[in-house]
């Protein structure tokens, strides 16, 4: 829904609003914010809100730092905690470069770019659906710093007393509720201490700016009941790690673009062509989707999260699986990205990868219905199914070679954002981990 700049003064009022948090998200998926006092209110409405984005990650260098923030009137949402100074409402801005240009550093702005595009050709809609999942760990007593403990020992699907997330979980769900996220179901996840909460999905930008809202109630509600919530990717070894599969489809104006009703496996052309482009990039999107060294812990055979580049419609194993679901919930489950992705930036790349296979008419590989882990090399090389990159290394290898993916993050991000994870790589190369020394230590 758009506000009017009336209707939220009507609500500042009504809702006695004292302070105004103006929110964006950084190169990292790190949400930041200014908060202003509601005396304010009148300037940011009109967009003339500045601030120092110097040293903001992956913004701009110091000789031009001022920037503007223009508020999304359809964010316009008011906390139902922090109140003990007076409510708290936020609203998600757009960054504005001094000259009043939209700044590209910002990848909320260079998604809007993409789902631009996407119009051109026709579109009018990316839907995503999300399926982020967290682990919930205890705090420690004495320091006040989060731990790897596991408060409970529940797995899929389990149910109190052994799931002892389970009224933290509640709570979470209740609080989204209060700020009208439409929950469609909240469970305890395979591994010991991870919980998974699913909401409705909305349009590419909505479903964006909702992940970061969502990834926000978690850690405020877990902190209430003293435990750490943790979006990291794969935070113990040997159990199942963090996911946050996307459901995408495609609207036009007469409905959902992926859903033929005499099309093969009632699949449109539009599905297949939009798959065989989220097929061919994916290893070089992969970067994006999976941006941290710790996330390559999680692609791994064994543990649900994809290996290997191939789809599905039977089963669970592939990167892409196409759910059962047809008419207008027919879409494509993207199953590699984690939670620690910038949705802005994983969102962008699969937009453009899909609009790249129905631009240049790319025809999708045949489905894998078998076991794909049960396969050996020389049968998945026969079957031409690439592997997934196996570190952060090699996925940053992979992504500068694919101009589809870098014209998707926009000169500014993709150097940025190539800067600060070779950085990050270089830092992991220094670490000699436990492993090692309990491997080689005494045999060498
Ligand atoms: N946790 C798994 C992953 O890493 C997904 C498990 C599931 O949702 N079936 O992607
Ligand atoms: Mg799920
Ligand atoms: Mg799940
Ligand atoms: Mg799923």
């Amino acid at each position: 829904k758009v506000f009017t700049k009336d209707e939220i003064r009507q609500d500042v009022k009504e809702k006695h609003v004292k302070f105004l948090r103006l929110m964006f998200t950084d190169l990292y998926g790190t949400i930041k914010n200014v908060e202003v006092p509601i005396s304010q209110l009148d300037k940011v409405l009109d967009n003339k809100m500045m601030f120092d984005g110097s040293s903001i990650d992956g913004f701009v260098r110091i000789e031009e730092s001022d920037m503007w923030l223009y508020p999304d009137l359809s964010t316009w949402m008011i906390f139902p905690w922090g109140n003990e100074h007076g409510t708290v409402a936020r609203l998600i801005c757009e960054v504005y470069n001094a000259d009043r240009t939209p700044f590209y550093g910002d990848p909320r702005n260079n998604l809007i770019r993409i789902l631009d595009e996407m119009k051109e050709l026709g579109f009018t809609d990316f839907n995503i659906g999300p399926e982020p999942e967290f682990f919930l760990f205890k705090m420690d007593e004495t320091t006040g710093r989060p731990t790897t403990h596991l408060n409970d020992k529940g797995s899929y699907f389990d149910l109190a007393p052994i799931d002892l997330g389970e009224n933290c979980r509640r709570d979470i769900v209740l609080e989204l509720e209060k700020l009208g996220f439409d929950v469609e179901a909240s469970h305890h996840e395979v591994a010991p201490g991870q919980h998974e909460v699913d909401f409705k999905y909305a349009d590419a930008l909505t479903a964006c700016d909702n992940i970061q809202t969502f990834k926000l109630v978690v850690k405020t509600v877990a902190r209430k009941h003293g435990l750490h919530a943790t979006f990291m990717p794969k935070p113990l070894e040997r159990i199942n790690g963090s996911g946050m599969h996307l459901n995408m489809s495609l609207f036009n104006k007469d409905g959902n673009a992926f859903f033929d009703e005499n099309g093969d496996e009632q699949l449109s052309d539009n599905a297949r062509h939009f798959l065989a482009g989220v097929l061919k990039h994916a290893r070089s999107y992969t970067a994006l989707m999976n941006p941290l060294v710790n996330s390559y812990k999680r692609l791994v055979p064994g543990y649900e999260a994809p290996v290997y580049v191939a789809w599905s419609g039977h089963n669970r194993s592939p990167l892409v699986r196409v759910p059962v679901a047809r008419g207008a919930s027919t879409r494509l489950e993207l199953r590699s990205v984690d939670p620690s992705a910038n949705p802005y930036l994983a969102v962008a790349a699969v937009l453009a990868a899909g609009l790249d296979g129905l631009k240049n008419k790319l025809e999708a590989p045949s489905p894998v219905d078998r076991n794909i882990y049960s396969m050996t090399q020389e049968e998945r090389e026969a079957n031409n199914i690439a592997d997934l990159p196996s570190t952060l290394h090699n996925a940053l290898k992979e992504l500068r070679t694919d101009d589809v993916i870098k014209e998707a993050m926009g000169p500014h991000l993709y150097s940025n954002f190539m800067e600060a994870k070779r950085l990050e790589w270089d830092a992991y190369r220094l670490e000699v981990s436990q492993w090692e020394l309990d491997q080689y230590l005494e045999m060498y």
